[in-house]
């Protein structure tokens, strides 16, 4: 079973063939974020009535609604948000935090995030999983990926778990 990090993997692979130092990233997306324009979650709803409320501290209501904030998040380069609301048992929150922020970083600045859609939603109390493709372009290539993201509630808190890829 293949696990994923948001194809961390692809991407660190990718990069391996064109190292950039961290400090050439250019600053977050979020500068050029509209908060009534529309939400990069592709929700079609404004970023103000969608994801906004979530990144700036509100609990996520459902897994789902987690889920689509976080694919915002890394549209937006909201690394800090993606690091929040990753559980503590996933493999990248074990591993060195400021090692995982910089390719997170990296990750965003590179790739660019067309669209997503979700596939399936099951909804549990304490544990929910969310099956999505998201739409993604790396060095000028598809990189579209389909996953089913599990996620756990902690403390009132859905995080994201593990993935596993699916078969496009
Ligand atoms: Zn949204």
């Amino acid at each position: 079973m293949a696990t994923s990090y948001f194809n961390l993997e692809l991407f660190l692979s990718l990069t391996k063939k064109s190292q950039r130092a961290v400090d050439k990233i250019k600053p977050s997306r979020m500068q050029n974020q509209n908060r009534y324009s529309p939400c990069p979650c592709d929700s079609k709803s404004p970023y103000d009535k969608c994801c906004r409320p979530y990144h700036q501290g509100l609990p996520a209501p459902t897994a789902l609604a987690l889920m689509r904030s976080r694919y915002c998040a890394y549209a937006l380069g909201l690394v800090d948000y993606i690091i929040k609301t990753t559980h503590g048992q996933n493999p990248a929150a074990q591993g060195d935090h400021s090692a995982w922020r910089n390719d997170l970083l990296r990750f965003c600045e590179q790739t660019d995030f067309d669209g997503l859609k979700i596939l399936q939603f099951e909804e549990g109390k304490s544990q929910s999983s969310v099956a999505f493709t998201a739409y993604l372009r790396q060095a000028g290539g598809d990189s579209r990926f389909s996953e089913k993201s599990l996620f756990r509630k902690e403390g009132g808190q859905w995080l994201y778990l593990s993935g596993e890829f699916l078969d496009k």
